[in-house]
């Protein structure tokens, strides 16, 4: 490998757009991006999306997250990035006290308590609009040097000329890196327009319902289905998704509707984020495996990549 190697990342949804990015900041000048499906294609652009520490569970997640965040709050001072605050407010049927608590600044709830309900949590985070922030990636890697080039890949072997390879495939790491650990979990979301004077993401996590308000319209959400491949809206789940977020904010139901999307997060037992070789003796670095937090883990995952590649494990 020479001192300045060339890179190619696999896949153009936020993981890989991200890594491009942080690599070209790192350094590195060759880094290229090769992905079948390009924004406003990808499962990062249906995304809703919050940042929500719900991986905390163990020590990498919490500092990928943590490290996510902190790049979310310099890229929410630049009014292009599609990057703003929103207050979240969470309603609960027991008390939940989230091992997150301490990295984000609590705020008194505005929203009244729904019956069904005992619990509130109202915080600050960084909500990505998908419909500008995926632009904005793209547009700082081509900015950088980056190059794009759309193109499904069957095997490592397909790519040519790159010394690394960064797997971002996401739910394509299933054929490509013959994971079998990896599994849709598919998301129906409704768009609606959004409610005059609605700016804020109100939720309960525990029965997966959101109402989140972007700069145009308003998110509301949702599902979580395992295993399932379908990616056409089907009308009965789009109701209900709609009688279950009038549990928490009626008004909902009078908002025209815009949309209806379908995304398939890229489930896995755990992220995979590891060093590996390709069958020519390639440093091959596995990103992939998010799930529902691949925005919120996004930023610190592209940094342990940089880290990995310069450093080794
Ligand atoms: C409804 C919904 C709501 C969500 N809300 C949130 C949220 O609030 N917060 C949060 O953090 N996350 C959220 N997520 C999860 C988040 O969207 C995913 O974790 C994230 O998008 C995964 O990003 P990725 O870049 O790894 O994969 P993807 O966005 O799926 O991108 C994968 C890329 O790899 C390419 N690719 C795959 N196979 C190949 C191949 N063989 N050859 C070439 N290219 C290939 C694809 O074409 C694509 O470009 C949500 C997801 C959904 C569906």
């Amino acid at each position: 490998m020479s001192s300045f190697p060339k890179i190619m990342v696999v896949g153009a949804g936020v993981n890989g757009l991200c890594c491009g990015i942080t690599l070209l900041e790192g350094g590195f000048t060759e880094v290229e991006i090769i992905a079948e499906d390009l924004s406003p294609h990808t499962t990062s652009d249906i995304a809703a999306a919050i940042w929500r520490p719900s991986h905390m569970q163990n020590e990498h997640l919490a500092k990928w997250c943590e490290t996510s965040l902190s790049q979310l709050m310099l890229l929410s001072k630049n009014t292009h990035s599609g990057v703003s605050w929103v207050t979240r407010t969470e309603f609960y049927r027991e008390f939940t006290s989230p091992v997150w608590q301490n990295l984000v600044e609590h705020v008194k709830p505005a929203a009244k308590m729904p019956a069904a309900y005992q619990h509130m949590l109202s915080y600050k985070v960084p909500l990505m609009d998908t419909t500008i922030y995926m632009d904005y990636l793209i547009n700082s890697f081509v900015k950088l040097g980056g190059k794009i080039n759309q193109e499904k890949i069957k095997a490592w072997q397909d790519i040519k000329a790159a010394d690394v390879i960064v797997n971002c495939s996401g739910l394509g790491a299933l054929d490509l890196a013959k994971d079998e650990s990896v599994y849709p979990i598919r998301g129906q979301v409704v768009v609606v327009e959004r409610p005059a004077r609605f700016t804020a993401s109100i939720a309960a996590p525990e029965d997966f319902i959101y109402i989140i308000a972007r700069k145009n319209d308003c998110i509301v959400g949702g599902t979580a289905e395992k295993n399932d491949w379908h990616t056409k809206p089907d009308p009965k789940i789009a109701k209900q998704i709609m009688a279950q977020a009038a549990e928490i904010y009626p008004a909902i139901t009078k908002q025209k509707i815009i949309g209806h999307k379908v995304g398939l997060r890229p489930g896995r037992p755990s992220v995979r984020l590891e060093s590996d070789w390709d069958s020519q003796g390639r440093l091959l670095i596995h990103n992939y495996g998010h799930g529902g937090a691949g925005h919120s883990l996004s930023w610190g995952c592209a940094k342990a990549v940089l880290e990995l590649i310069l450093f080794g494990n």
